[in-house]
């Protein structure tokens, strides 16, 4: 590397990251680690952990947080059961904890018996040992989160090759402002089951599909609306997110939690209107503002990002 290449390609972002050295002596640092052929690229985690196959060995744990984790002794969802299809297998990421995969046996059962519905298509839960993935998702780290699609599913007949080509519906109008007219009551009775299940901690929705359930939810039936949080994306499928199993001491809690979030309502209140209204219309800035800080990015991590125990899980048999 020459000098001047080394100091032109150095991002500003990295001394923000580590304060106090300044920008000439870093270029001399990295320069000086360079000439004692010290430079080694770190393999990111992603690339390790995607490019495991198989599960360990071990007893099913969920470790760290749904978005910077991974899990040992995962187990598969059937890529075909009684009442789900596993779409997109390709992607090897059928893979969830035990908690996880009875929730979706559990869950799909429901959908089934609903008018139109011969049961539910599953798309991502995580990689053999979850961690973070080369495409997609930032969180479905560790076994617990579970993306259903919105298309209802006709028949559970699909072959391999269709469940790589076929794709699922929007719920949501383009305009991003309703549901579309693919959204039906029996999504939101699944939704509704869905969330009423105890081992769910949270489900993320396009806010037109939360807002159409705020309307036709009774009143004395709201409760479980405090669990379906609005999000950017999700209108073709739903991505549920289960608490942290007993077997998994490494799990950890999502905070805030959705009653704090909520402050013990059922959020269909302004903060879901802001979706459909100053999220698609941002109000005119009169005062700069600084740019919000860089958020980190499941596909930057390394090992010594994640939980120490991730390195054993990677490494088991
Ligand atoms: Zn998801």
């Amino acid at each position: 590397m020459t000098p001047a290449l080394a100091k032109a390609t150095i991002p500003t972002t990295i001394f923000e990251m580590i304060g106090g050295l300044s920008r000439a002596s870093l270029v001399c640092v990295t320069l000086l680690a360079a000439t004692a052929g010290s430079v080694v690229a770190e393999p990111k985690a992603n690339r390790l952990f995607g490019a495991k196959a198989t599960p360990s060995q071990e007893r099913p744990h969920a470790i760290g947080t749904y978005a910077k984790g991974c899990a040992g002794g995962l187990v598969a969802l059937p890529e075909t059961g009684p009442t789900w299809q596993a779409m997109r297998l390709s992607r090897n990421r059928n893979w969830g904890h035990p908690d996880a995969i009875d929730y979706v046996q559990r869950l799909s059962r429901f959908a089934a018996r609903q008018p139109g519905w011969a049961g539910l298509y599953v798309g991502d839960i995580s990689q053999p040992r979850g961690g973070p993935m080369v495409s997609g998702h930032q969180s479905h780290q560790i076994g617990l989160d579970i993306d259903f699609w919105m298309l209802p599913p006709r028949a559970l007949n699909l072959s391999r090759a269709q469940r790589e080509s076929i794709s699922s519906v929007s719920v949501r109008s383009n305009d991003q402002r309703r549901v579309s007219p693919a959204w039906t009551a029996q999504h939101a009775a699944i939704l509704r089951a869905a969330a009423r299940d105890p081992a769910v901690d949270r489900i993320f929705v396009t806010a037109p599909a939360k807002l159409e359930m705020c309307r036709s939810a009774t009143r004395a039936d709201r409760d479980w609306l405090q669990k379906i949080r609005p999000i950017f994306g999700h209108n073709f499928h739903f991505h549920v997110r289960l608490k942290c199993p007993s077997d998994s001491s490494g799990c950890v809690t999502q905070t805030p939690t959705v009653a704090e979030l909520s402050k013990g309502g059922n959020g269909c209140d302004s903060t879901l209107l802001w979706w459909v209204t100053d999220y698609l219309d941002p109000p005119a800035v009169t005062e700069p503002v600084d740019p919000p800080p860089r958020r980190p990015n499941a596909r930057d991590y390394v090992m010594a990002d994640l939980p120490a125990q991730c390195r054993t899980v990677l490494s088991a048999r």
